[in-house]
């Protein structure tokens, strides 16, 4: 039998302790609630130092506005906010913290001290509190602003303590923490310090040039040399920033930097929406690299869902997620010739080892950033209803320069088309070309009743048993598509009609083909882009394959339909398929003075 104990209140200092579990999770949770109270302060330089992973010290200092000496104390209070009064503020909450928990919490599980001064008063004062006991006001030595000190971390909770990690996990976890905000607060400089290392250190950033150059610091200068820069508003929400280039993805989520009314999330909704505006360009399973910030009204969203404030609910989440997932597409939808690829991949071009040539120098060259930037800007707000539409508003066929792939001079080993233009040599990958061109097509066509290209007698396919099920399942999409396919007998279909887009030598085999790769991409698709799996896998079969010779007027006609289609920089897959030499890259390759 266990023994009953009688309800009783909880002491003070033990309500905190429970509070601080949610609050000061690890070193890094705490950091980020001192850096937090340093913006809300209004601070323009925050230096954190750490000693062990921050398990011995951690150490805010700010120039914010400070706090005055009659209300250190209060400071350290528990649910004392200096934020918000009313529950109606709560509602449109702007700062940070508002819930006037943190320093009550980390001051419950630490060795904490306080010292501030505002700017208009002379001397700093200072408060420590040891395990929630709150010492005597004394006079200190600062400069304007705030400093709070953090030692010895569950010295007092060691069951807490024990499940720290390593110092450099910790450390690790503080890095990102700052980079996260160092993205976010271009006006303000941050510093991280172990010891006498310094992990990061960057200015203010007030220049677009200067800002870039942080982005690069954090994210790589591969990322933000070759990244798409996204505009786009619908009504009062609004989505900026970068996205990192398809064949630049990864395999986890570790380079997508989200932020929400200028707070850092890792929303789920919004890591969904990222990953199907991707979809046609990224192959299953990887994740791009975005920057990120959206912007919508403060009351249409609940900051409130989750106590580290990572995750959110939004009032109207199916419409933010629609925005996000056609924003994203609707920024990768660049047509070959606006986004020249200049900054991609250049490892194949033959290694020169004289005259110490950078590569990686030649492929910055003419960036598209900028007229990126204007075109994203005008074009419409996505606020269609469904993906066919969208493709249906697309700039009309032939808005584009014609001839921006240049004129086919010759293909190299059935699997490249090289073209001339004015400034360089393109070089095309046919078959990734061709499937983008074909599964555009395909997509715009879907449903619209497509032209049929009748077989003059219908061919048979035999195909496996458990295909039969999956044909089944898919009869209605190939329809849809511009197939006409009758089931025989299980296993024995017979296709009557093709799209005419798809007019090739063996319909059976393409329809079999599909069929098998359905098969062994089965589960893998989410049941809305079923079709579009679909599709894209008939597009990879009906394209021409390596090996095929192609006449120049079938090339220049490749080139001149990759004009006229949306995302013609990359095959569904994400691979790139088409890049430029320029000639002054061929000079340098031979050395030849210009
Ligand atoms: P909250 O941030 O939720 O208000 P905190 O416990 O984090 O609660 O901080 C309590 C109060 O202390 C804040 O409301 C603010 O007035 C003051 N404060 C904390 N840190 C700073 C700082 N670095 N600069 C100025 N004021 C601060
Ligand atoms: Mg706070």
């Amino acid at each position: 039998m266990i023994e009953r104990a009688p309800i009783r209140q909880l002491q003070g200092e033990l309500v905190d302790q429970i509070a601080a579990g949610e609050v000061v999770e690890r070193p890094a949770s705490l950091v980020k609630e001192l850096i937090e109270n340093s913006l809300d302060a209004g601070a323009t330089r925050i230096d954190v130092d750490i000693e062990a992973g921050g398990a011995q010290l951690v150490r805010v200092l700010d120039n914010g506005a400070g706090i005055p000496a009659d209300e250190l104390a209060l400071a350290i209070a528990r649910h004392a906010t200096s934020k918000i009064v009313t529950v109606e503020d709560l509602a449109a909450i702007e700062t940070l913290g508002f819930r006037g928990e943190a320093l009550p919490s980390i001051a419950s599980v630490s060795r904490l001290k306080l010292i501030s001064r505002p700017k208009a008063v002379e001397h700093a004062m200072g408060l420590s509190v040891e395990g929630g006991r709150v010492g005597e006001l004394t006079p200190a030595a600062l400069a304007a602003g705030t400093l709070v000190e953090v030692r010895d971390l569950f010295f007092n909770t060691p069951a807490r303590r024990k499940f720290l990690r390593a110092e450099s996990t910790e450390t690790g976890h503080i890095l990102r923490l700052i980079q996260r905000y160092a993205l976010l607060r271009f006006d303000v400089a941050f510093r991280l310090r172990q010891g006498s290392k310094t992990l990061i250190d960057v200015p203010v950033a007030a220049s677009s040039e200067a800002q870039r150059q942080r982005i690069g610091l954090i994210m790589g200068r591969d990322f933000i040399e070759a990244a798409l820069p996204i505009d786009m508003r619908s009504g009062s929400v609004r989505l900026w920033g970068w996205l990192g280039q398809p064949e630049a993805a990864r395999t986890s989520s570790d380079q997508q930097y989200w932020y929400v009314n200028g707070r850092a999330v890792r929303d789920k909704l919004l890591g969904s929406a990222l990953r199907l505006g991707y979809r046609d360009v990224l192959y299953h399973g990887r994740q791009p690299a975005c920057l990120l910030y959206l912007e919508l009204e403060p009351r249409s969203v609940d900051v409130n869902a989750h106590p580290q404030k990572l995750e959110l609910r939004f009032r109207d989440s199916r419409q933010v997620h629609d925005f996000v997932m056609r924003a994203v597409q609707r920024a990768l939808a660049v047509p070959a010739g606006e986004a020249a690829p200049t900054a991609r991949n250049t490892s194949w071009l033959p290694q020169v080892h004289q005259g110490g040539l950078d590569w990686r120098e030649l492929s910055v060259a003419d960036s598209p950033i900028n007229s990126l930037m204007s075109r994203a800007e005008s074009a419409p707000s996505p606020s269609e209803s469904s993906v066919s539409e969208l493709s249906a508003s697309r700039p009309a066929v032939g808005e584009l320069a014609d001839g921006a792939l240049g004129q086919a001079i010759a293909q190299v080993h059935g699997i490249y088309i090289l073209a001339q233009r004015a400034d360089g040599l393109i070089i095309v990958d046919a078959h990734a070309a061709h499937e983008r061109v074909i599964y555009e097509r395909l997509k715009r066509d879907w449903g619209q009743d497509p032209a049929q290209q009748r077989l003059l007698t219908p061919e048979v396919v035999e195909i496996a048993l458990h295909e039969n099920d999956l044909f089944l399942s898919h009869q209605a999409d190939f329809a849809q598509a511009g197939f006409e396919i009758d089931v025989l007998a299980p296993g024995r279909l017979a296709v009557r009609a093709v799209p005419a887009l798809l007019a090739r030598e063996s319909a059976g085999s393409l329809v079999r083909d599909v069929l098998q790769s359905l098969q062994s991409e089965q589960g893998s698709h989410h049941l809305d882009t079923a079709a579009h799996g679909l599709l894209g896998n008939i597009a990879c079969r009906s394209a021409i394959h390596g090996g095929r010779k192609l006449t120049l007027v079938e090339m220049n006609a490749l080139l001149r339909e990759m004009e006229a289609t949306e995302r013609a920089g990359h095959c569904n897959h994400g691979r790139p398929t088409w890049a430029l030499v320029t000639l002054s890259q061929l000079d340098r390759l031979f050395l030849r003075g210009r």
